[in-house]
């Protein structure tokens, strides 16, 4: 599946496939950067300080993000340096003509020192996942093999209580011959992430953003799916052509960043999220300097991105932050 991704990133233009919130509205970009730029305050105004981007897609998210920043916080713009982490070099060519000024990385491990802040939007859900599955007593791990899923008997997925790594939930009946059955998605990848991200937090100040689709709390389940025309698809039909995501296990990420030292807040859903950061004011806003089709599209889309059987509660906003950070923009009604 790791590499079926990878293709698909490195080849397609998986917008075609997929909307994501900075392709629906401006506002999004808009209203994280400006999350950046108060978090840069809030943690003391260094200079020079990373602004990151995970998985920036066609650079949208931070071609708004860097539009509002030079008006509203000029001196944040003048100190931020502008990091990717991508690896389809097909991307990086795009957001290469939209960014300028900006260095790539495959990896966090290659960023420069120092206080950073990271923005990551539907880049944890794109990383690989394993699937294993309880038959009974045993486990077996899932595997494609020449395009078709096949199963090898495995050991019991690291346990949830010891290794906080993997999604986990009571036990879903299937059928009378399996009548303890269930599904364990582990993102080795997701965690891999959060657990350099956090020890990289905990030795310079910062703080880092992610948003994406996935319950708040772990849960059983397979939520791997393929979307091709921006319709589900076989995810086995023509490996590397169609996106291929799965839900982010927040609760288990958080735990994994806090186990490496990090100070952890949310997740919330976006809806509110985005809501206490001032979407809709922002969209009204933008709306009255528009033709009215486009002010009711601007509407229209910031619904979409808030409303709460749209995408309002499915996704989730999560920060991880240095331990001795001020709590982030929209998190502080929430933190105990
Ligand atoms: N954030 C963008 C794009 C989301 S799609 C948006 O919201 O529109 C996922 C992004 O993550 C793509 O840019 C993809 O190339 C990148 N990506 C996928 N796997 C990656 C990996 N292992 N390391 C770095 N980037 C990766």
């Amino acid at each position: 599946m790791a590499r079926a991704n990878a293709a698909y990133y490195a080849t397609y233009d998986p917008f075609a496939d997929f909307t994501t919130a900075p392709e629906i509205s401006q506002v999004f970009g808009e209203i994280l950067g400006l999350w950046a730029a108060v978090m840069w305050d809030r943690i003391g105004r260094p200079d020079p300080v990373l602004l990151v981007e995970a998985g920036p897609g066609r650079g949208t998210l931070l071609a708004d993000a860097l539009r509002a920043i030079r008006e509203v916080a000029p001196a944040f713009g003048s100190a931020l340096r502008l990091h990717l982490v991508e690896t389809s070099s097909r991307l990086r060519a795009l957001q290469a003509a939209r960014l300028p000024g900006a260095v790539w990385h495959d990896g966090l491990a290659t960023l420069p020192d120092g206080p950073l802040l990271l923005l990551a939007n539907e880049f944890l859900d794109a990383l690989p996942i394993r699937q294993f599955l309880r038959r009974g007593d045993a486990w077996v791990e899932r595997f494609v093999e020449k395009g078709r899923f096949v199963e090898a008997a495995a050991d019991a997925p690291p346990s949830w209580s010891g290794g906080a790594t993997m999604t986990t939930g009571a036990p879903r009946a299937k059928d009378e011959g399996a009548a303890r059955s269930m599904t364990i998605e582990l993102c080795e990848a997701a965690h891999d992430f959060a657990r350099s991200l956090a020890s990289r937090l905990s030795n310079h100040t910062g703080a880092a953003l992610f948003l994406d689709y996935g319950p708040e709390c772990s849960a059983a389940g397979e939520s791997l799916q393929a979307l091709r025309d921006g319709r589900p698809t076989d995810p086995l039909a023509d490996p590397g052509t169609a996106d291929l995501t799965a839900h982010v296990d927040f609760a288990a990420i958080a735990a994994t960043a806090r186990a490496a030292g990090a100070a952890t807040h949310g997740p919330l859903p976006q809806g509110v999220f985005l809501t206490r950061l001032g979407l809709f004011q922002r969209t009204d806003r933008l709306a009255r300097t528009r033709q009215p089709s486009q002010a009711l599209a601007l509407i229209e889309a910031a619904r979409r991105l808030a409303e709460p059987d749209r995408m309002g509660r499915l996704f989730k906003a999560l920060a991880v932050c240095h331990p001795g950070c001020p709590t982030p923009p929209g998190f502080e009604a929430d933190s105990q």
